[in-house]
């Protein structure tokens, strides 16, 4: 005699486009179509979305009658389905288990394999170059950096940081840029503007770097020869105060300056500056859509160094200047110094995987570790965990 069977079973599944952070008592869901996210701390969920990840269940499991019918579990599907992040199938309506693919990102075991296997698969690694600073000052060899950057395959763009005029010969080394189609930027104070034009205009912006108080006088002459140069133009403000903050509003607004941004400068007795205004709340987060590829980046790149090299006058070349030279352009080639980076290397690689960030919903939401985490000696800057 074979029974009637009463209780109907299920197939869970997330849709591949949520990213589900799991720490020990809280998980979130967060959607990168629409940035809704959903969030639950109660230890039948928490489960289930875990073995919703393990790999060999690829986004789908059974979900037993008995498991649906708890009331958390009942509760959360149902906000999973009202926001499209996933849904139940009654499993007599399947043939098999269906097929889900979550992608890479939601699978946190797979980001060392990832990482190996990306690396050592290109065959050139210097594709992944995308920006070199070339900090020059009067000890710069300028014929020797320009046979160096003429080494370098592809269009990274180029940082020309410090007082440019310092550097015998700087000229040649903007005409040998000009003739480059990279983006180039002179990142330079207000106080050491050169003349670019019209001898030098091919892709050519300024970043002027401006730090508080300002000398009225070197202002006001820099202001006139921009204007005199029609190149785009971005002021970035060193700031380590409320008061310096104030300062800046006034500025922009004087002078009517449209593209700027802030650079928060941590001077040892500022942390209570930083805490106010760097450190990141859960609305800050969250406050940005992210895509599939942005989690995805943040898991296997630090997304502000990433790509990036510093060439310092003396030829030494860094990931980070906080960490330790990779070599220097007189002595090694390009590629020696990159393919340093990404086999030793602490920078282009460094991602959130240190406590607390580990045990954390948000871990590859937030953005990478930033310099200011090194500067302040802490893994986190956030007011979700001391
Ligand atoms: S910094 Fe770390 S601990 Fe803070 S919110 Fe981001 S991931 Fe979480």
């Amino acid at each position: 005699m074979t029974s009637m069977k009463t209780s109907i079973d299920y197939w869970f599944t997330i849709e591949p486009y949520v990213f589900i952070g799991i720490a020990k008592e809280h998980v979130l869901l967060y959607n990168t179509l629409d940035g809704v996210i959903l969030e639950s701390d109660k230890a039948e969920v928490i489960e289930l979305l875990q073995e919703t990840l393990k790999e060999d269940n690829c986004g789908v499991v059974l979900l037993t009658n008995e498991r649906y019918k708890q009331k958390e579990v009942k509760d959360f599907i149902s906000k999973l389905r009202e926001k499209y992040m996933g849904d139940i199938i009654d499993i007599s309506l399947s043939n098999g288990k269906p097929v889900q693919l979550l992608p890479f990102y939601n699978f946190p075991e797979k980001h060392e394999i990832y990482k190996k296997h990306n690396f050592s698969s290109f065959k050139n690694v210097l594709k992944n170059l995308s920006k070199i600073s070339i900090h020059i000052d009067s000890t710069t060899n300028i014929a020797k950096l320009i046979s160096f950057l003429n080494s370098i395959p592809g269009t990274p763009s180029f940082n020309i940081v410090g007082n440019v005029s310092e550097a015998e010969q700087y000229d040649k080394l903007l005409s040998f840029l000009n003739e480059h189609p990279s983006p180039k930027d002179i990142s330079c104070s207000y106080l050491n503007i050169i003349p670019l034009q019209p001898t030098f205009e091919n892709n050519f912006s300024f970043q002027i770097l401006v730090k508080l108080p300002i000398d009225m006088k070197q202002w006001n002459h820099s202001r006139q020869l921009l204007l005199n140069q029609a190149l785009p133009v971005e002021y970035v403000f060193d700031i380590s105060s409320d008061e310096h903050y104030l300062q800046v509003e006034q500025l922009v607004e004087k002078y009517r300056i449209e593209k700027y941004r802030l650079n928060p400068v941590y001077t040892g007795y500022n942390f209570r500056f930083f805490e106010e205004n760097v450190f990141l709340t859960k609305e800050d987060i969250l406050s940005t859509s992210m895509s599939i590829k942005d989690i995805f980046a943040r898991q296997v790149m630090n997304i502000y160094d990433f790509g990036k090299i510093n060439i310092m006058p003396n030829g030494d070349a860094y990931a980070n200047l906080n960490y330790p030279v990779l070599g220097n352009i007189f002595n090694d080639n390009i590629y020696e110094i990159v393919q340093k980076e990404i086999d030793e290397g602490n920078s282009w690689l460094r991602i959130r995987n240190q406590a607390p960030c580990t045990d954390c919903v948000y871990q590859w939401l937030c953005p990478s570790p930033s310099i200011y985490e090194i500067s302040i000696g802490r893994p986190n800057l956030c007011h979700v965990k001391k």
